[in-house]
């Protein structure tokens, strides 16, 4: 091993760059040794994007008609959202303080025209559990000392995710009125990201003097109790619930895990999601908002059009693409499209051949819970990729999402900020970006120098 990829690995080792493999055990988080580098002008378009995307996404979650119209349809046959849409209700009314951590995820596609460039494509809104909050701050500290010690010969943009996000938290603690109060953590059983998790916990801690309780949903069910509207866990009053599990069905395997989330839902307890937060995340909801006029009816026109730049065509399965239905269009065009189901955490999005496949076994009705996406073809570039301690250069494509938190009462924002960025960067024959799920590896951000 040469001498600068062991201490790569040994900060990473040092610094918390970690994560449990899938065999459960412990290893370095997979990252990338050279930088993606992009304009300022991009940049700055996804920054500025973030707080705009935050306020759309606030109003479209307290919107529980437009959200039942829309999700009716995937609910008949999806059970999870089904069961989502029933523990829907108006969660301001119990809790006026809203809390959200967002991300938004970018690719960068070719811009139309002779002016060449690239302009940030946005894949998803992730409105429930956002991962790398420290690991994404830890990769900048790899590269930065990387570039001091004269190991990396371009400086990575600095941003604190972590640090933002548990400045946000705590201020939502405060707000809730109760100083001894705790932050309660919804997780996995058994979670490969827990050093991304842990970080929080332990900051939230140090610098505000704010404790976290930490339990699965069925863990809140067996131990959690309401008193005069307030969610208590063994006795320790909940402030805040910032979820890190509940987004996929296996999180409800258990039989209480239902009635854990009805339980914190409600509370007055503030959650980061509600669950119609969460629903605002759904990738039908998406679809729906690149439609012509929908955006206007949630947010200013002027900022409606900033958000459309970055839309790629969305569409029902019932649709028609280039007159023809959307489906045929796919099917002959499998490289242009991608077939997404309302799920979150990776994995579960159909490419090429298994799209084509998956379209074709799909009965009318199971058509209703997806939605096909225009493919972002994003610029492929060399970087050094580190797995397992293993390095290798190979061409890469990168995503980088924008960290955004916000803090409301009563829709009025108290803040509304971008909140740091993260950046994966993974193989170009690679369709699926998770890092845990060993798809793609942390990276940062570079600008021309
Ligand atoms: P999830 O909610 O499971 O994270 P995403 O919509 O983020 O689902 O898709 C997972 C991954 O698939 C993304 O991180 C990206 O790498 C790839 N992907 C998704 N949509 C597109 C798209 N329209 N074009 C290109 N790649 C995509
Ligand atoms: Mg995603």
């Amino acid at each position: 091993m040469s001498e600068n990829l062991q201490n790569a690995i040994d900060f990473a080792f040092t610094q918390g760059l970690l994560k449990y493999n899938t065999s459960f055990q412990l290893t370095h988080a997979p990252f990338a040794l050279m930088p993606y580098n992009i304009e300022g002008n991009t940049l700055n378009q996804m920054t500025i994007l973030t707080p705009f995307f935050n306020e759309l996404m606030l109003k479209v979650a307290n919107n529980s008609d437009f959200l039942r119209e829309h999700l009716h349809d995937a609910s008949e046959v999806d059970l999870f959202v089904k069961n989502l849409l029933n523990l829907e209700q108006n969660s301001e009314a119990i809790q006026p303080y809203q809390m959200m951590i967002t991300r938004s995820d970018f690719m960068l596609a070719e811009k139309n025209g002779s002016a060449g460039g690239f302009i940030p494509k946005q894949v998803e809104f992730n409105m429930i559990s956002n991962s790398f909050v420290f690991l994404s701050r830890q990769i900048y500290l790899l590269h930065k000392y990387l570039y001091e010690t004269q190991q990396l010969e371009i400086e990575p943009v600095e941003h604190n995710t972590l640090d933002n996000v548990v400045e946000a938290m705590a201020a939502a603690v405060q707000r809730y009125g109760y100083p001894e109060s705790s932050m309660l953590m919804i997780v996995q059983h058994k979670e490969q990201n827990l050093f991304d998790q842990r970080a929080i916990e332990y900051k939230l801690l140090e610098k505000y003097g704010i404790s976290t309780v930490r339990s699965t949903l069925e863990g809140v069910a067996a131990n959690g109790r309401l008193n005069e509207g307030h969610l208590y866990l063994n006795d320790r009053l909940i402030s805040l619930t910032y979820f890190r599990a509940g987004y996929a069905p296996e999180d409800y395997s258990h039989p209480d895990a239902w009635k854990g989330r009805k339980l914190v839902e409600s509370s007055s307890t503030i959650k980061v999601p509600t669950i119609g937060m969460q629903l605002a995340g759904a990738k039908k909801i998406q679809q729906v908002l690149g439609k012509t006029g929908v955006l206007e009816n949630f947010i200013s026109e002027a900022e409606a059009v900033l958000l459309k730049e970055t839309f790629v065509g969305m569409y029902s399965l019932d649709e028609e693409i280039e007159n023809r239905s959307a489906i045929e269009t796919a099917s002959s065009h499998p490289d242009d499209y991608v077939l997404k189901p309302q799920r979150e955490g990776g994995g579960n999005n159909y490419f090429d051949t298994e799209m084509v496949a998956q379209l074709k076994s799909l009965t009318r009705e199971e058509q209703k819970a997806y939605i096909l996406m225009e493919r972002i073809k994003a610029p492929v570039h060399d970087s050094m990729l580190v797995v397992e301690k293993e390095a290798s250069t190979i061409p890469c494509v990168s995503e980088v999402g924008r960290f955004g938190v916000c803090l409301s009462k009563e829709e009025h924002f108290i803040f509304n900020q971008d909140a740091g960025y993260l950046v994966r960067t993974k193989s170009e024959d690679q369709n699926e970006g998770g890092v845990c799920a060993g798809y793609a590896c942390l990276n940062t951000l570079s600008l021309p120098q």
